[in-house]
């Protein structure tokens, strides 16, 4: 198999097929610490695209409540074991040279899912297993479900930096993660899924594939779904005609998906980042702030990197949870990224006002200095907020947010009844 590099793994690794990178990559953020659970993104992806019969059972988009939530159930925890029955003891970072150029998580001494593979003899392209029936069932399981109790330190009960907080759970939102190196596509026999070369999106063309069900097996996010009625597998399509600005709303300019635009927690930024064509990392652009917040602030850290797929999705992992957890979760990052997110810097506080702050896919920010507000101790350390003020343009250069750091008040005047 050829080698290509991994650059969330610092390091190459096999791959059914040679590198080929696209110009841009779709890529996503996630501020965990600030959903609510409302799956108003679910909704909206339901509603556009998966409301057929056939389809009663796919939630491209969804969030579940972890540690023990998951739909299919179980997904992240079997995928884990199968990895581990692979190469026991040994799936660990070598976090030492997190930073230096070509590691910048530090280096991924286990196995992925593609390499685990070769290890079993190489039948299979990447580990996996089809989820039963029943793991489809309910896609909200254990919502809400804390883990931990008070007065358990050690087994995930202690808190983590809120000490009040002995038990725990967080919400994970999730979709395809439109990965570099996609399972689904080095699964596929009749090789019906593809890579668009414009900006990423992974896509199965519905005429070739015969539902074999490769990409549901070794797509170790579980997002591709079978659909019996048709007798061909689905999956998140990116809002493409949203991405590429063909869908009339957008007039002609890139605009977020649906699950992205909905979002009433303002957790959500969506975006396109550049590409190096020779090593597939991101070509350096600190003002495009999908860049800024994973490479320049690195507050946002890939979902399972050790799987070896380079998904595009990034998660601002939840300050409350015990690290061990999280690292399993998200890499060796996560300790800076929650630092960076306590005490944020200044040019990171602007960055993150942009979320959801319009439906536009954001391309570059710029930031204007505004006077101090206030200073607060954070973690011992004196910590300053200033009223900066960001604003995000599109791909055309035109200005499609502007918001300051403090929330302009407006006071209604007192002319109707219901003014108090
Ligand atoms: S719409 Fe936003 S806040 Fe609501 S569940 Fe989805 S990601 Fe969380
Ligand atoms: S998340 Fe799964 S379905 Fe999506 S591109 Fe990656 S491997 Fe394919």
């Amino acid at each position: 198999m050829p080698d290509v590099f991994n650059w969330q793994l610092g390091r190459t690794m096999s791959y059914r097929f040679p590198a080929a990178y696209p110009k841009r990559q779709f890529a996503f953020v996630f501020n965990i610490n600030r959903c609510l659970a409302c799956q108003t993104c679910t909704m909206a992806c339901k509603s556009t695209w998966t409301f057929s019969e056939g389809q009663e059972y796919m939630w491209w988009n969804n969030v579940e409540t972890k540690p023990y939530g998951g739909y299919p159930q179980g997904w992240d925890v079997k995928t884990l074991s199968l990895l581990e029955q692979a190469n026991p003891g040994g799936q660990v970072w070598d976090a030492r040279s997190a930073g230096r150029p070509g590691t910048f998580y530090g280096t991924f001494k286990g196995k992925t899912i593609f390499e685990a593979a070769q290890a079993r003899g190489g039948q299979e392209q990447a580990v996996g297993y089809l989820p039963a029936d029943d793991e489809w069932r309910s896609p909200n399981i254990y919502e809400d479900t804390a883990r931990g109790r008070r007065g358990a330190p050690g087994v995930y009960g202690a808190g983590a930096s809120l000490p009040e907080h002995s038990t725990w759970f967080f919400y994970l939102q999730r979709l395809c993660n439109h990965c570099s190196y996609p399972a689904c596509l080095a699964a596929c026999p009749r090789n019906a899924i593809y890579k668009r070369p414009e900006d990423g999106i992974v896509l199965i063309d519905q005429a070739r594939c015969r539902g074999y069900r490769k990409c549901v097996e070794q797509c170790p996010y579980k997002k591709p779904m079978y659909r019996a009625t048709t007798r061909i597998s689905e999956k998140c399509i990116g809002c493409y005609p949203r991405v590429e600005g063909t869908d009339p709303l957008t007039e002609g300019l890139p605009m977020e998906t649906r699950c992205m635009a909905v979002c009433p927690g303002k957790i959500r930024m969506q975006g396109l980042v550049e590409v190096d064509p020779k090593t597939g990392d991101w070509k350096h652009d600190p003002e495009n702030p999908l860049y800024y917040l994973v490479k320049e602030a690195r507050v946002a850290l890939p979902l399972y990197p050790q799987f070896g797929t380079q998904p595009n999705g990034y998660y601002i992992p939840p300050r409350w949870v015990p690290r061990e957890y999280l690292e399993q979760m998200f890499g060796p990052g996560v300790q800076h990224a929650i630092e960076q997110y306590q005490a944020p810097s200044r040019e990171l506080l602007a960055v993150l006002q942009l979320f959801r702050a319009t439906q536009r896919i954001i391309f570059k920010f710029e930031i204007r200095k505004g006077p101090k507000v206030r200073d607060v101790v954070i973690g011992g350390r004196t910590w300053s907020m200033y009223d900066d003020t960001v604003i995000g343009y599109d791909s055309a250069g035109n200005e499609v947010a502007h918001l300051s750091v403090v929330e302009p008040m407006y006071v209604r005047p007192k002319k109707y009844l219901n003014s108090i």
